[in-house]
């Protein structure tokens, strides 16, 4: 396979699972955290190397790097592996998606930003996505009617904070995630809620039309609910590791273990909470937003501008929604093309900055 996004919270789980399947690496895309990319190369060995800037290029490990955009793109190109997992961060993994379907590679993709900004050109008959609330979908979807599909939050760093204190949240307090570790993009994500719209989109790209929604989950333990047009619900427990929905998308056969089970009775108790639009400003857009799926790029497009903002302190944490809405608000054209969804993108990033 070709693993992008190598050094990420994704990647380093995606080789654990690569090694327990013996998948061979073929490439290793990574950034700017040079010395783990060269333990990973030293344990997986693979032919070619891609970074983000020429002046790393010296400190990695191995005879042949490269590095920008333009060479992930040719790596993909190039490459003899059937598979590409796509765990770059952000707009950046859009251009490597489209041209590992383009390249008719299987893509396993945790790049959810791929789909939410350029969903409707993309076959998703050829993706398989790394997310436990699609994978959890999945899992319960069966050939009976279904009334609505429901995906669980965590509800983030801020699920239990005085609403009043939430205008003075810092970076690191985003990073306070409850129940587990992730990049700091998707960290952020969680806490304004805009992750769960993400997702939502994702799944509507995914599934098709139909009733989609969210409710918090405590403790991530459910993954998703399905209600069925008879009355029944049904739900999907897992623990919460990411190395499920990978080792799915890398393997696809599920005859292994690969979690220890969820023991209800140690559980013991589980809390449900609806997403309210006073702690989650974003929620206001969803229903809206599920009827016109193709907007996600101008959401997508927002959310990165407003978190740039955020993270180097020009604006405070609940003015990232407030953005994002401002920016939904302005620009309601729909892309027609995938150069349509370029240039909105840079349109919506404009405006911002
Ligand atoms: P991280 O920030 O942990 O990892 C991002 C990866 O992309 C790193 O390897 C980083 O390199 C690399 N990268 C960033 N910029 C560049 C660049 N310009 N060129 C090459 N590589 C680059 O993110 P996550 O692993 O948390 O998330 C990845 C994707 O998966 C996101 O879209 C997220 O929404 C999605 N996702 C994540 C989940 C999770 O549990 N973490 C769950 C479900 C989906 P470096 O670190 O070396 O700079």
């Amino acid at each position: 396979m070709i693993l992008l996004g190598s050094t990420g919270s994704i990647g380093v789980n995606t080789l654990e699972v690569a090694k327990k399947f013996s998948i061979s690496v073929e490439a290793l895309v990574a950034g700017n955290n040079i010395d783990l990319l060269n333990s990973q190369i030293k344990e997986h060995n693979p032919k070619i190397v891609v970074i983000a800037n020429k002046e790393d290029v010296y400190r990695v490990e191995h005879p042949h790097v490269f590095y920008g955009q333009e060479a992930i793109l040719d790596v993909i190109k190039n490459s003899s592996s059937e598979l590409v997992v796509n765990a770059l961060v952000g707009f950046l993994g859009l251009r490597p998606t489209l041209t590992a379907l383009e390249c008719k590679k299987r893509v396993a993709l945790a790049n959810k930003e791929s789909l939410v900004a350029c969903g409707a050109f993309i076959d998703t008959t050829k993706i398989q996505p790394i997310d436990s609330e699609h994978f959890g979908l999945w899992y319960l979807m069966q050939n009976r009617p279904v009334e609505k599909m429901i995906i669980t939050a965590s509800g983030g760093a801020f699920r239990d904070w005085e609403l009043e204190r939430l205008q003075h949240a810092t970076l690191a307090d985003t990073q306070n995630h409850p129940n587990w570790s992730m990049g700091q993009k998707i960290t952020i994500d969680s806490a304004t809620m805009v992750n769960k719209i993400f997702e939502l989109l994702e799944a509507r790209w995914l599934f098709g039309e139909g009733c989609y929604d969210a409710i918090i989950e405590t403790k991530s333990l459910i993954h998703a609910l399905i209600d069925f047009k008879d009355g029944s619900t049904t739900a999907h427990f897992a623990h919460a590791s990411m190395q499920l929905p990978i080792a799915f998308a890398l393997d696809g056969k599920m005859q292994e273990n690969i979690l220890p089970h969820v023991d209800l009775l140690k559980v013991g108790s589980l809390e449900f909470r609806e997403i309210t639009t006073d702690r989650y400003p974003i929620w206001q857009i969803k229903d809206e937003l599920l009827k016109n799926p193709s907007r996600g790029v101008v959401v997508n497009a927002a959310n990165e501008a407003a978190i740039e903002k955020f993270i180097s302190g020009k604006i405070g944490f609940m003015e990232i929604a407030k953005t994002i809405i401002q920016s939904y608000e302005k620009f309601d054209a729909l892309p027609k093309s995938v150069d349509d969804v370029f240039a909105l993108d840079e349109e919506v990033r404009r405006s911002i900055r």
